[in-house]
Parts: C-alpha cells; sequence; structure tokens
C-alpha cells in the first residue's frame, strides 16, 4: 500500500526533474501521515526505478505492457487507473507539464475523484492526515487553499519547481516491483501519425533560472533576435507573452501565462510586456522581475523588483552590451 502514489515522468528512459520534486512534495506528505511513498514510471526499467528510491520513494513500480509502447494517451490513462486500483493510494502527485496536464483530469474522472490543479503547495494536516492543496486564483492575486473531505485518493497537480528534489542518496532502501497492467490495444482510441521532433537550443523556458520575455511592444518579430542574445548570454531562455505568439512572430511554445506555460525563474526580465493578469499567471513565482516598459503606470511594474521606464530600444542595447561585458 502506497500513501502517496507520484506519476512519474521520463524522457528517454531519464527521470525528468518534476519526479525527483513530486517525490520531494510526497516524502512531506508521508512523514506526517506515516505512510509509503509510491512511483509509478510508466516503460520505466531498473536503473530508473533505483534512482527514484534514492530520491524518496519507497516503493518504485515499472509499468510495463506492450500497449504502453508508443505512449498514447489513453494507454496512460488505463495503465495507471490499473496502478491506482492495485496500490489504493490516497495522495496522487502529477506534475503541471504537457503530459501532467493531460492525463490528470482523466485520470480523477475515471476514479471518480476530484483533482486540484496548478498546485504551489502541498501538505498534511497533521490531525486529519487529509492533504491540503494550495493554488493560485483569480489570475495569481489570491491563493485558495483545498482540502479533499472524504474520497481517495487526492489528487493534485503541482507546478514544477515547487519542491526541490531531495539529495540523491544511494543507501536509501525501497523495492522495485513490476505492475503489468493488461491492457487491451482496442483502450486506444487515437493512433499515432507521426512524431516531429521540434529543434531546440539552450534550456527548455519552464526549466530556465533566467527567462528574457518579450510584448507587443517590441513591435515585430526582428527584435527577438536581441533577446534571444541576452537568454544566450545569461544561461536563460527568451519567453513571450500572448500577443506576440497570436501575431505569429513567435510559436506558441513560447508563451508564458494562464493559458500558456508557467515559468519560476529566478529572475524575469520582461521587455514590452504590460503585465496583463492572464500573462502574470504563469509568472507570478518568478523570484524577482525586471521590467522595461515606456509606460510607467503599466501593471508589470506593481510586480516588478527594478523597473526601467523608457523606450526598450534606448535600453536594450546597452543593457545587453553591459551584461556581454560582465561575462566574458
Ligand atoms: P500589450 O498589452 O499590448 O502591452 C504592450 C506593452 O508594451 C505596453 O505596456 C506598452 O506600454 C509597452 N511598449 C510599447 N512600446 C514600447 C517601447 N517602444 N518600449 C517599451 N515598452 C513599450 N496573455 C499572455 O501573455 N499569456 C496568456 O497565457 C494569456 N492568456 C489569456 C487567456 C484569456 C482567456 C484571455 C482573455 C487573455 C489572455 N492573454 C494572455 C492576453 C492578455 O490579456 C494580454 O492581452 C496580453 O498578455 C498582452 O500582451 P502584451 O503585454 O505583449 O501586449
Amino acid at each position: 500500500m502506497a500513501g502517496v502514489l507520484v506519476i512519474g515522468e521520463l524522457n528517454d528512459d531519464a527521470l525528468q526533474s518534476i519526479t525527483g520534486e513530486l517525490l520531494a512534495a510526497g516524502r512531506r506528505i508521508a512523514d506526517v501521515t506515516g505512510e509509503n511513498v509510491g512511483v509509478a514510471l510508466l516503460n520505466g526499467g531498473d536503473a530508473v526505478g533505483q534512482e527514484t528510491i534514492s530520491l524518496g520513494a519507497d516503493n518504485a513500480y515499472l509499468v510495463q505492457d506492450e500497449v504502453l509502447a508508443e505512449m498514447q494517451l489513453d494507454a496512460q490513462v488505463a495503465a495507471l487507473e490499473k496502478v491506482c486500483s492495485e496500490v489504493q493510494p490516497s495522495v496522487v502527485l502529477i506534475g503541471r507539464t504537457l503530459a501532467g496536464r493531460d492525463v490528470g483530469p482523466r485520470l480523477a474522472f475515471r476514479l471518480g475523484v476530484g483533482l486540484a490543479q496548478d498546485c504551489l503547495q502541498v501538505e498534511a494536516d497533521a490531525n486529519s492526515g487529509r492533504v491540503v492543496a494550495v493554488r493560485p486564483v483569480y489570475g495569481g492575486n489570491a491563493l485558495a487553499k483545498v482540502t479533499f473531505p472524504d474520497a481517495n485518493p487526492q489528487m493534485v497537480v503541482m507546478r514544477a519547481k515547487a519542491y526541490e528534489p531531495l539529495d540523491a542518496d544511494d543507501s536509501r532502501a525501497g523495492e522495485v516491483s513490476i505492475i503489468n497492467p493488461g491492457l487491451d490495444s482496442s483502450v486506444v482510441k487515437a493512433r499515432l501519425v507521426e512524431t516531429v521532433s521540434q529543434a531546440a537550443e539552450g534550456v527548455r523556458l519552464e526549466d530556465a533560472n533566467i527567462v528574457v520575455g518579450g510584448g507587443r511592444g517590441l513591435g515585430g518579430p526582428e527584435p527577438f533576435d536581441q533577446l534571444e542574445d541576452l537568454a544566450r548570454l545569461l544561461g536563460g531562455a527568451v519567453g513571450a507573452s500572448r500577443a506576440v505568439c497570436d501575431a505569429g512572430w513567435l510559436d506558441h511554445s513560447y508563451q508564458v501565462g494562464l493559458t500558456g506555460k508557467t515559468i519560476t525563474p529566478d529572475l524575469y526580465i520582461t521587455v514590452g510586456i504590460s503585465g496583463a493578469s492572464q500573462h502574470m499567471a504563469g509568472c507570478s513565482a518568478s523570484k524577482n522581475i525586471i521590467a522595461i516598459n515606456r509606460d510607467a503606470d503599466a501593471n508589470i511594474f506593481k510586480s516588478a523588483s527594478f523597473g526601467v521606464v523608457g523606450d526598450w530600444k534606448n535600453v536594450l542595447p546597452s543593457f545587453i552590451e553591459t551584461v556581454r561585458e560582465l561575462v566574458n
């Protein structure tokens, strides 16, 4: 019996950082409730199972079934439903990743329970042992505490970087076991026709410690070359507002916000972004925001630790040159 079940994520057999973060969150809950922490690893092998144990899992469930080969969503949800019925967790933790956003609501529906989306924090109440999750509401302007009165599992979708992974400890003991969910291929309703890999350089937007974001105030796609320069110098990634992506200046994979990606960098530099609530919903957990905007009343300045009121054309080139001198 696992008290907490983490839905692990792998990419080319490598454990994704979100899994370590969820295991750390799971351990905090389990240390209060006295239960175990398990992790489900779809198509996972023994090595990755051992890795999760070193990061805090008591049980690593390697979920193996040939129907999972193409990792179709239908198959993943069906497999996880089987794992939940076998393991009977009281809490399920899922990452707010592209995969997690798809899997979470579907799995909750199958299990007949509710789901707290986009959570920043999750704890167990010391008296009741029930989970209390904290999530932003009203575009990040308020925080709501979510509890699950009776039904299990209590399902929580966590933002990336909400918790630091524990230091890997190879001496930790745990059990690696295989679950074969015995899926029928008819569960897969969608067929994978083609996989297109997108060429991407540098750090992923969601993982970046420094993000340089551009908005409509840049006036077109060309100035994003300067943002790319700055991001490269700082070892960061470029992001954008929805106005930019809707205009086709950048692909939607760059979009930060309510309907885009959630970022949690140490530093977010925004250029020509007004700071609409829907944008802030995706970046309000940034530790520091530096804003460049020519409108002193722009909403972004309410969240910025440092701000420059001015035309980016006068500010950005010298800023980039100064950074270049400092890093070289
Ligand atoms: P604008 O609001 O047009 O701001 C441009 C800014 O640039 C202004 O503040 C201006 O003063 C400044 N500027 C102009 N010229 C210069 C210059 N030369 N130098 C310096 N500054 C200059 N938006 C998102 O970003 N992400 C989302 O996920 C998202 N989801 C949404 C979901 C819904 C349901 C809805 C209704 C909206 C959503 N939006 C989202 C859109 C959001 O409301 C804003 O329209 C959008 O964020 C505005 O983008 P912007 O700041 O780039 O543009």
